[in-house]
């Protein structure tokens, strides 16, 4: 299947079935507000944001599209940003661990580039 027009139908569902508007300000949702954050066989992962009031709701979709909940979400971070983060999982402690060490030697605005260069090429190699 086609993946945008899959998209669009998650995004119609949702509107259609989901919420129609927002519930914190009541603006009415258009499909442009709608990300779609993942989907597997079982089910589907789908954001909401406010145009108005910039509030987030998630709906997780059991399908063939029957929907759980629609539940509020603070996020700081926009839905086509959250797609890469989750397709990543979830982060280790090794990591974490391992990006401190790293930063620690950060002394200069060459190394920082110089770092984030290198995290790039990991996050590729990853993917
Ligand atoms: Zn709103």
């Amino acid at each position: 299947m086609d993946n945008t027009n899959n998209a669009e139908s998650f995004r119609a569902f949702f509107i259609d079935n989901v919420s129609k508007f927002c519930d914190k300000c009541g603006t009415a949702y258009k499909p442009d507000n709608i990300d779609i954050v993942s989907e597997s066989n079982a089910s589907v992962i789908i954001q909401a944001q406010c145009d108005n009031c910039k509030g987030i709701y998630m709906a997780h979709v059991i399908k063939p599209l029957q929907m759980t909940k629609k539940i509020p979400i603070r996020l700081d971070i926009v839905p086509a940003m959250l797609h890469p983060y989750y397709l990543l999982g979830p982060i280790s402690s090794d990591e974490l661990l391992a990006l401190r060490k790293k930063l620690t030697k950060v002394k200069t605005h060459e190394d920082l580039l110089e770092l984030i260069g290198k995290q790039k090429k990991n996050l590729k190699s990853k993917g």
